[in-house]
């Protein structure tokens, strides 16, 4: 069992899935490894959305959707982005920010930029919405 990084539900990856019937291979692994079979979907309509406005920072956001790097704390409307970034051949370097909606921990966001890291959060804020 998995633990969804949007709505913090249980579910079984094994669960045959209707999106993959609706979008096939425009799933991707990650979106079925990280979401429940719903937050996949919500997800990857949202990403599509992101990836057609042509901005830098959504297509951004959209990546972090998609990788789940960015994950649902306890605390409502809290959420934390995890990342390994490479900097030189051998070394790795953690980047760890506390984000939510409003606000971002990492450089961008400090000086009050709109991030992708809170364009990703705002989407996984977003409460279940009647299609
Ligand atoms: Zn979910
Ligand atoms: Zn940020």
């Amino acid at each position: 069992m998995s633990t969804c990084a949007r709505c913090a539900t249980l579910f079984s990856r094994a669960t045959p899935r209707l999106i993959d019937i609706r979008y096939g291979n425009m799933v991707t692994p990650e979106l079925r490894r990280f979401y429940c079979p719903g937050c996949a979907e919500a997800i990857y309509r949202a990403r599509t959305v992101l990836f057609r406005s042509g901005n830098s920072t959504a297509a951004k956001a959209a990546t972090i959707l998609g990788r789940a790097t960015i994950t649902r704390t306890r605390i409502p409307g809290v959420f934390t982005y995890k990342s390994t970034a490479t900097t030189t051949a051998t070394a790795t370097a953690s980047i760890f920010y506390i984000v939510t909606p409003d606000s971002c921990s990492c450089p961008a966001g400090m000086h009050g930029v709109l991030c992708s890291h809170r364009v990703a959060a705002t989407i996984l804020n977003t409460e279940e919405e009647a299609a």
